[in-house]
C-alpha cells in the first residue's frame, strides 16, 4: 500500500480511535509490550548486526519501553478524564474544564543509535492519546526497522499504526503529507528540513536532536568516582548516545588526577582482563563508514592542532572500530569543539575556575544535557542558575533518560523542542482543549454587551 493510502486510511479512522476507552487503549499497549518481550531475541540480534550492541544494552532499551508502557497504562484513565479548572470572576457560574483530545495523525521519523527505543517510545504516548501513527525507522538500522515493522503489524491494524522502511526519500514523501504532529530524532541538518516541512502544514513538532553536552568537574568533586561514571557515560554505545558527555570541563587543580582516573576507569570497564578493547563484547562499533571517517577526522584534526592524545586513538576502518580515546588540551579552534562528537572520545579541557567553564558552555548552543560533578552546593547552584539545558544530572550522567517517567525528556532550541516521558508523552500528542459551558437561559447574558452607554451610565 502507498504512503498516501495509509495516511488517508488512518485519517478516516480517527473518529474510531478517538472514541476508544482507556481500557481498549491499555489492552493494545500491553499487547505491544508482550510482543516486544516475545521478540527480544530478534531485537537483540538485529541491533547486534547494526552496531555490535550487546544484549544487555538492547535489554536496557526494552526496559525503558516497559517502564513507559507501565506508567502510561497505570495513569491513562485519569489523564483522559476532563480536568475541571477553577473559575475566575469573569467565568463565574459557568463550568470550565480541559479535555485532552488526540491531535490526529502522528509521524515518527526515527534514528539509528538506540533504534528499537526511538522507533517505539514516542508512539506509546501517541497511541495512548488516541492518535494514529506512522513510524519511519532509520535506514542505518535496517534489521531493527524490519523487526519493528513485524511487531507493529502484529498488534495494530495499518489504519492505526504502520511502519514505512527506507531512507530519506521515504521520509520526504511522508513529509509531503499534512500530519498533525511530526516527531523527529536525529541531527540538525535534517531537523531543519523536518521543521520547514512541518511549517508548510502548520504541523505540531517535536525535535529530539543532539549537540555538545558539557560535563563540569570542579576541584571539590570526587575525581575517581566522576571519572568512572563519565568513562561509562562517554563510551556507552561507543559514544553514540545523544545525552552522552561531549566535552569535560575540569578544574586544572584536578585535571591530571582526573585523566589518570579516567584511563584506569576505561580499562576497568572495557578491558578488565587485558584481552583488548576491540574484543570487549560491551564496546560497540560506529554505525557506518562515514560516521567512522567523521569521528576519526575529528581526532586527527585535534591532534594536528595541538591536542594531546592521552589514551587510545586506535582504529580499524574495516570494523568501524575506534578504541576508547582521551584527548586533552582541546580548544575551540578544533573541529571537535565545533560539532557533536558522537563517538568514543573523551574531550578534556582544563579550566582555571567556574567563570571560565561557564564561558566555554556559553560559547556553545544550549545542550540536551549538562552534568555537574561537585560537592560544593554553591558551585552546583551557580551552574544550574546560569545555564540552560534539556536535562541535568548532578554527580552522575546518562541516568535521567528512560528511567523515571515522572521526568520529562527533550532539548532546548538547537538540542530540540518538545518533551516526552509519562504524562508529557500523553500531553505532547494531545490537544488540551479549553471548554467553557455556560448555563442555559438568560442568567449569563453579559453585562458588557452593547449598547455600552448602559455601562457608562452605571459608572
Ligand atoms: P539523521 O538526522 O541523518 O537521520 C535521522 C532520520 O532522518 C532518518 O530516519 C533518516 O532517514 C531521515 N532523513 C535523512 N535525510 C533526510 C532528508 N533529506 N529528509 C527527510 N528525512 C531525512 O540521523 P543522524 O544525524 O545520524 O542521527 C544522529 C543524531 O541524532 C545525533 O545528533 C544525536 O545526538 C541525535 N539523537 C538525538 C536523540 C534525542 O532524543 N535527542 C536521540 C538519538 C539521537
Amino acid at each position: 500500500m502507498t504512503i498516501s493510502s495509509i495516511f488517508n486510511a488512518q485519517k478516516s479512522n480517527h473518529g474510531v480511535l478517538r472514541a476508544r476507552s482507556s481500557q481498549q487503549r491499555i489492552r493494545q499497549l500491553q499487547a505491544l509490550r508482550a510482543k516486544l518481550i516475545h521478540r527480544k531475541r530478534d531485537i537483540c540480534d538485529a541491533q547486534n548486526k547494526e552496531l555490535k550492541t550487546c544484549d544487555m544494552d538492547t535489554e536496557a532499551q526494552l526496559m525503558m519501553l516497559n517502564i513507559e508502557i507501565d506508567f502510561i497504562c497505570k495513569h491513562l484513565s485519569r489523564w483522559m478524564k476532563p480536568r475541571r479548572v477553577k473559575n475566575s470572576q469573569a467565568t463565574m457560574g459557568k463550568k470550565c474544564y480541559i479535555q485532552y483530545e488526540p491531535k490526529g495523525s502522528v509521524l515518527n521519523i526515527s534514528t539509528w543509535n538506540a533504534p528499537i527505543a526511538i522507533n517505539i517510545m514516542p508512539i506509546i504516548g501517541a497511541l495512548a492519546a488516541g492518535n494514529s501513527a506512522i513510524i519511519k525507522p532509520s535506514e542505518l538500522a535496517p534489521h531493527t526497522a524490519t523487526v519493528t515493522s513485524e511487531i507493529i503489524s502484529a498488534i495494530f491494524p495499518r489504519n492505526q499504526c504502520a511502519v514505512f522502511e527506507g531512507g530519506p526519500e521515504i521520509a520526504q514523501e511522508l513529509l509531503n503529507h499534512p500530519f498533525n504532529h511530526i516527531y523527529y530524532t536525529g541531527g540538525h541538518r535534517v531537523g531543519r528540513i523536518v521543521m520547514k516541512a512541518a511549517a508548510e502544514n502548520f504541523s505540531d513538532i517535536t525535535l529530539e536532536m543532539g549537540g555538545k553536552n558539557p560535563a563540569i568537574i570542579d576541584a571539590t568533586a570526587e575525581v575517581s568516582n566522576a571519572a568512572l561514571k563519565l568513562a561509562w557515560g562517554r563510551m556507552a554505545n561507543a559514544g553514540q548516545v545523544c545525552i552522552g558527555p561531549d566535552y569535560i570541563l575540569v578544574d586544572q587543580m584536578v585535571e591530571q588526577s582526573f585523566i589518570s582516573a579516567a584511563k584506569a576507569a576505561l580499562i576497568r570497564l572495557y578491558n578488565p582482563r587485558g584481552y583488548g578493547f576491540k574484543n570487549c563484547a560491551e564496546f560497540p562499533r560506529l554505525i557506518s563508514d562515514s560516521h567512522f571517517e567523521r569521528v576519526k577526522g575529528l581526532i586527527d584534526d585535534a591532534i594536528s592542532k595541538g591536542a594531546i592524545l592521552e589514551f587510545g586513538g586506535e582504529y580499524d576502518a574495516e570494523q568501524r572500530y575506534i578504541s576508547p580515546t582521551i584527548l586533552s588540551g582541546v580548544s575551540d579552534t578544533m573541529a571537535i569543539m565545533q560539532e557533536e562528537v558522537f563517538g568514543p572520545v573523551m574531550v578534556v579541557i582544563g579550566c582555571e575556575n567556574s567563570e571560565q567553564m561557564l564561558s566555554a558552555i556559553k560559547r556553545q548552543h544550549k545542550p540536551l544535557a549538562l552534568y555537574i560533578f561537585s560537592k560544593n552546593r554553591s558551585t552546583i547552584n551557580y551552574f544550574l542558575h546560569n545555564t540552560s539545558a534539556g536535562s541535568t544530572v548532578v554527580n552522575h550522567n546518562l541516568i535521567q533518560s528512560g528511567t523515571n517517567p515522572n521526568l520529562a525528556f527533550g532539548g532546548v532550541n538547537h538540542s530540540g523542542t518538545g518533551r516526552i516521558g509519562g504524562f508529557q508523552s500523553f500531553l505532547e500528542f494531545s490537544n488540551p482543549r479549553s471548554i467553557v459551558e455556560s448555563p442555559l437561559g438568560w442568567r449569563d447574558i453579559n453585562i458588557n454587551f452593547p449598547p455600552y452607554s448602559k455601562i457608562y451610565k452605571k459608572l
